[in-house]
């Protein structure tokens, strides 16, 4: 078998890479098989293995041996590139080892709880049903970020840094203020109930084949990946050389289908661009959650809501959907329509402009949370105040509020941040991209996304974890990370002055 890397010290660690590696393609393959083919019955039955699968692979993660050898690592002669993967593997065997197995079960088990009670009391839209099992997740979280807290971090920004490398509640806060300041009034100058102008009849059937021209047409290669159905699109690598895509469809809209299966593909690319020979040590993995976001948003806003986009697609649209609304306004008016801002209250299906704040909200209360300065018993209200505040009405019961994600009670504190950082990095990467292709409208126009895709390629994917999150976005674009490429763009193309 070749190997990974040249010193001999750490390719004496690549059957355990190989083995971790080995063990996350079959629970990503498993986790896919429930989301998209799982027979209805075989639900329990699925979770145990997951549960055990989830154990051993906690075991092989930790494994002392290993954890032995990458302590005596002599990095002295190590290439750059050998030196970032030893830094990798030790900060993943750190956090790994953190919490040790009881507490590790314990929290497993009090987010598994949790997700059952979310479900069932956001059916109920009753926050009240949900509020003990979240008590609980919120004092383990709590815990959680005080045992991974290196000496003077809070534990909040312990847990921001599950997802962000070296991120601080402190410096996304000051990436949030002057966002929230721009667009808070532009929401709330929104008059509520204004229809969908590109609303018709969209056979799903029809969706489904024209997505999958979109995807291909992108880049996202059928012999390495491919398109199925689920209840919430997603994307899921098994291994190198196959990264999946799930969409669904909704008969009244295409860009509900669309703009999801874009996204996805934006994710996808990412992971098959990663350096394949390296793909089970840290340099072929995604540099982080927000980087990752970075590529789906860039697809699905710059790429998915852009005029020469839709100029290349309408003759597909006028064959497939005659008569349509998207076969029959002009592509700038589909793209004004798709850039509308209707300050829904639903993040999931927030537009751009609205989308921030909903974050804002989030990344205060958990903070405060897991801080101890807001008890769970007041989310609420607190919620229900600050919502009103930013968004200027308040929303109609809790599951239009507080209940509408997941993240908290699957204990995905620190998430939410990682959503606008990796829509800020994308505007920050197409600020320095439309320069440098300066072709891209006509290339677009044409259906040729090969120049965009080879210079993401070339700047981000090759890198892998190489460089720390941050560092590879700024060492792209030349400068600091700031808000202003994103207010810019959403200033130009939602015309807000
Ligand atoms: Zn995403």
């Amino acid at each position: 078998m070749s190997h990974m890397f040249v010193d001999p010290a750490l390719q004496a660690l690549e059957p355990w890479m190989r083995r971790v590696g080995a063990l996350n393609s079959a629970i990503a393959l498993q986790g896919w098989d429930q989301e998209t083919g799982l027979p209805t019955g075989a639900g329990d039955a699925r979770a145990a293995v997951m549960a055990e699968l989830a154990g051993l692979q906690h075991e092989l993660a930790t494994d002392p041996v290993a954890g032995e050898q990458l302590a005596a690592l002599d990095t002295t002669n190590l290439t750059p590139e050998e030196s970032a993967a030893v830094r990798e593997l030790r900060a993943d065997y750190q956090q790994a080892t953190a919490l040790g197995v009881a507490f590790a079960t314990k929290l497993g088990h009090a987010t598994s709880r949790g997700q059952q009670q979310w479900t069932a009391a956001r059916a109920e839209r009753s926050f009240e049903k949900f509020l003990p099992a979240l008590s609980e997740i919120i004092m383990l979280k709590q815990e959680e970020g005080l045992r991974r807290a290196k000496q003077g971090q809070t534990p909040y920004d312990a847990l921001l840094n599950l997802f962000e490398a070296g991120l601080t509640a402190t410096d996304f806060q000051g990436i949030v203020t002057p966002i929230v300041t721009e667009l808070s009034p532009v929401v709330q100058s929104v008059k509520q109930g204004s229809g969908n102008q590109l609303e018709g009849v969209y056979p799903s059937d029809r969706q489904k084949l024209l997505a999958e021209h979109v995807v291909r047409q992108l880049g996202y290669p059928a012999e390495y990946g491919r398109t199925d159905l689920s209840a919430h699109p997603f994307s899921t690598t098994i291994h190198a050389h196959d990264s999946r895509i799930t969409i669904r469809m909704a008969e009244g809209d295409i860009w509900n289908c669309l703009g999801a299966a874009i996204h996805e593909t934006g994710h996808a690319l990412y992971e098959l661009g990663l350096p394949q020979d390296k793909i089970i040590s840290p340099l072929g993995q995604a540099a982080s959650t927000a980087v990752h976001e970075s590529q789906s948003r860039l697809y699905e806003n710059l790429v998915g809501r852009s005029v020469p986009f839709w100029q290349w697609l309408q003759p597909e649209i006028q064959q497939q959907f005659p008569g349509s609304a998207y076969a029959t306004q002009t592509p700038e008016a589909i793209v004004r329509a798709l850039n509308t801002v209707t300050a829904d209250p639903i993040r999931v299906v927030s537009d751009e402009v609205t989308y921030p704040l909903h974050i804002a909200l989030r990344f205060e209360l958990e903070q405060q949370l897991i801080a101890g300065t807001l008890r769970p018993d007041q989310l609420r209200d607190a919620w229900n105040d600050r919502f009103t505040q930013l968004f200027g009405y308040a929303p109609k019961d809790d599951a239009e509020g507080v209940l509408q994600d997941i993240h908290w009670s699957m204990g995905a504190f620190g998430y939410f941040p990682t959503y606008l950082l990796g829509t800020i990095y994308s505007s920050e990467l197409w600020s320095v991209i439309q320069h440098q292709l300066s072709s891209w409208e006509s290339d677009w126009s044409a259906g040729n996304f090969e120049p965009l895709l080879k210079w993401l390629r070339e700047h981000i994917h090759q890198y892998g974890r190489q460089f720390a999150p941050r560092a590879l976005i700024e060492q792209t674009i030349g400068r600091k990370v700031s808000s202003q490429a994103f207010l810019d763009h959403l200033i130009h193309d939602y015309r807000l002055r």
